[in-house]
């Protein structure tokens, strides 16, 4: 400390000086704005509208739009900090090549002609699907669609997948089997018009904030949430369903069992809209209260009260989140909830609607326009003529485009390590903390030939492995569009540079098709992301997620635009889906599926007697390349810790606060923080997935859903014991 700082004389008046900003009052005068650029939040789905205050070309500070009809002003703890991320010490900077073990700082040129030659040689030796690529739900639109194109047709691998795999493709393979098509049918809205919101597995209080905040809009709403911990969206709750883990499938089974029983459906609704009815009230026989109350642990007469609450709603909303898709059942779960709504007319009504809240700020936009599960515009890859239109709209022979999905992530890993996958290419995804199993994981990226990091931070634990690194641009630093979970098209902003070489994904994109030789077949005259637009809008044209009565500056005027727009004679409101009862299907109904309920795979018993939960906590973003430089979130939640009921530490001789592992049949995170709270129940246990170093997915396991092909993080078996020392 100096002398003047002893003698009380400097008061430090840069850092704690206040100034009276014209926008926002009294600020810190470090937090002064010169300029104002509107733009929407980069992290979750909910898609919070907001401004970056930007001084001498550096992102300053950020505030919530007080116009923006989501968030309507307010932000959460990482949308307020947001602008930290730009000038994190942790940003990549240059183009680094792995030469004799170490990664070297390379000129653009270089990267981008050893990463085409090698892709390419690697293609003519192994095959065209031996490059695979695993992307992301953080970039916007445009780039998606122009990383879309370029893999199917310009590299000419079907081995492409997105990192939502891992969190929204049950909601997906749900939709698609019940309604025909992908597309969350609810908004935002029906969270304030809603009398029942049934929550499942979301714990939006932590995970989608401010769409929370929908709910105290709605004071007259009846909240039931099913969950096995009693999370901060629980306490607000009227009724907490703690339910057994991964018992969810048989709750909603037996819900409908009831209300089949006691006459409680909406017939004409079934008998105009959907198929399959007599074969869903067969297949719920089975589910008796009794039986259910066995497998989930609520009692019978619990059953039957959420039961009639939900029948009796006007108007009744069911959302959930990864409680539901993180599940080797999720597909069929989401079929479950896509039943119980449908059978009570709960779908295409103000408040009314089956709901899937999505993850990460764009995982829609990537759905929607990446061509990595479906074709741009959900058009099927299975569909001949979806294919001919396709082929069409981008001047390309027919036969370029492929016939059938190629690999899914799980499953490029899976190729990687037999060396069908020679060559990968990850965009803005962290596995080596997000995927499951990391032994498997870390085997399988240690066998590549050539591993190419494409990512806006460097170091990350997956980077650090990288053959090639390629910085990226990050939200903050270029432009385009981010769908959210209503299918609200919003515009991204650019606010400032990015730093060192780091460029715009949309740009990498580009240099990579030239790099190929095919940037000019395929994106021809494009130079900005608006016209990925203008080519996506006129793809999109006639789809439900139609685009192409948007523009950007309609998308600013109105604080984002939900698509379909323009509305249809088949889709006559954007507000929400299916409002006509009409459905993407062969015969225009929507399917009533059988599900059946079956138990995790992993069950607790001696020597791993736990069931691990994971999930999230408010501070952090996925795998903390972002938040874990954000200063004011690492010094809330600085590290990882454990979560268990005093019963189990007591039975366990542990003790709050203990130092411990957790340990599974493939490995163990070491010397963590052991947390006693009664929100976890006896034989669970809970930890956060935050920490690259408490990796919960040392601990998980290599079990995924055989529709969408979605990780089963939740449920693996485990035991908790003191750290030795
Ligand atoms: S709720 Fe989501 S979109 Fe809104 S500010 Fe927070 S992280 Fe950003």
């Amino acid at each position: 400390m100096n002398i003047k700082r002893l003698l009380g004389i400097d008061t430090r008046a840069d850092r704690y000086a206040y100034t009276v900003d014209p926008v926002a009052g009294f600020v810190s005068s470090q937090r002064a704005a010169e300029r104002w650029v509107a733009t929407t939040c980069g992290y979750c789905s909910v898609g919070c509208g907001m401004f970056v205050g930007v001084r001498d070309g550096k992102a300053v500070s950020v505030r919530g739009n007080p116009d923006h009809p989501v968030n309507r002003g307010m932000l959460c703890p990482k949308g307020l900090s947001e602008h930290y991320t730009l000038s994190a010490d942790n940003r990549a900077r240059y183009p680094l090549l792995k030469r004799d073990g170490r990664q070297e700082r390379v000129s653009w040129t270089d990267a981008l002609e050893t990463m085409a030659a090698t892709f390419r040689r690697i293609q003519a030796e192994h095959g065209p699907g031996a490059v695979g690529i695993i992307s992301t739900g953080q970039l916007v639109t445009e780039e998606f669609y122009t990383l879309g194109k370029l893999a199917q047709i310009g590299l000419g691998t079907p081995n492409y997948d997105g990192n939502t795999t891992l969190c929204m493709a049950t909601a997906v393979s749900g939709y698609k089997r019940s309604f025909g098509s992908d597309g969350p049918p609810g908004a935002y809205e029906d969270f304030e018009r809603a009398d029942v919101i049934l929550l499942i597995g979301a714990n939006i209080a932590d995970n989608h904030p401010i769409l929370c905040r929908r709910l105290e809009a709605n004071p007259d709403t009846t909240l039931i949430v099913v969950d096995p911990r009693v999370t901060k969206t629980a306490m607000i709750a009227d009724l907490h369903l703690p339910i057994r883990p991964r018992s969810d499938l048989a709750l909603v089974n037996g819900l409908i069992h009831i209300l089949i029983a006691h006459d409680r459906i909406d017939r004409g609704y079934i008998e105009r809209h959907t198929s399959g009815f007599e074969a869903l009230r067969d297949s719920v026989r089975e589910y008796t209260p009794e039986r259910v109350s066995e497998i989930t642990g609520l009692p019978v007469d619990t059953l039957y009260r959420t039961a009639s609450i939900y029948a009796g709603a006007r108007a009744a909303l069911i959302a959930w989140t990864m409680g539901v898709n993180h599940s080797s059942k999720g597909t069929e779960t989401v079929n479950a909830i896509n039943n119980l709504a449908l059978i009570t007319g709960n779908i295409g009504r103000p408040g009314a609607a089956p709901f899937s809240i999505t993850g990460q700020c764009n995982a829609m936009g990537t759905r929607e326009a990446g061509a990595a599960s479906c074709l741009p515009g959900y058009r099927k890859f299975e569909s001949a003529s979806d294919r001919a239109e396709l082929a069409a709209l981008w001047n390309v022979d027919v036969e370029r485009i492929p016939t059938a999905r190629g690999l899914a992530y799980p499953d490029i890993i899976e190729a990687a390590l037999d060396r069908r996958i020679r060559a990968l290419w990850i965009i803005a995804t962290n596995p080596i903390v997000s995927f499951p199993n990391f032994g498997v994981l870390n085997q399988a990226l240690g066998d590549l030939d050539f591993l190419v990091v494409q990512d806006g931070f460097h170091p990350t634990p997956t980077s650090s492995l990288a053959h090639l690194v390629l910085p990226a641009a990050i939200w903050g630093e270029k432009e385009g569009t981010y769908t959210n979970s209503e299918r609200r098209v919003s515009k991204v902003n650019r606010a400032v540079d990015p730093p060192g070489e780091a460029r715009a994904d949309f740009d990498i994109f580009l240099d990579v098709a030239a790099a190929l030789g095919v940037r000019d077949q395929l994106f021809p005259g494009w130079s900005v992301p608006g016209d990925a637009f203008e080519e996506w809008k006129a793809v999109s044209a006639g789809r439900l997620c139609d685009y192409s009565g948007m523009t950007y500056e309609a998308i600013e005027e109105h604080g984002g635009i939900q698509w379909p727009y323009p509305q249809t004679a088949t889709n006559p409101t954007n507000a929400r889906l299916y409002s006509n009862g009409l459905f993407p299907t062969d015969d225009g109904k929507a399917r009533l599926l059988p599900v059946a309920w079956e138990p995790f795979p992993e069950q607790p018993t001696d020597p791993f007697p736990l069931v691990l939960n994971t999930g999230r906590t408010v501070e952090h973003w996925h795998t903390r390349t972002k938040t874990g430089k954000v200063p004011i979130l690492e010094r809330l939640s600085p590290h990882a810790w454990v979560e268990m009921n005093p019963r189990d530490a007591k039975a366990f001789r542990l003790a709050a606060q203990d130092r411990v592992d957790v340990v599974s049949r493939r490995g163990r995170i070491r010397d963590v923080e052991l947390r006693l709270t009664e929100t976890v129940a006896p034989g669970q246990i809970f930890v956060p997935f935050h920490y690259a170093e408490a990796n919960a997915n040392l601990m998980t396991q290599s079990a995924f859903d055989p529709i969408s092909r979605e990780p089963n993080y939740k449920q693996s078996a485990v035991r908790v014991e003191r750290t030795a020392r």
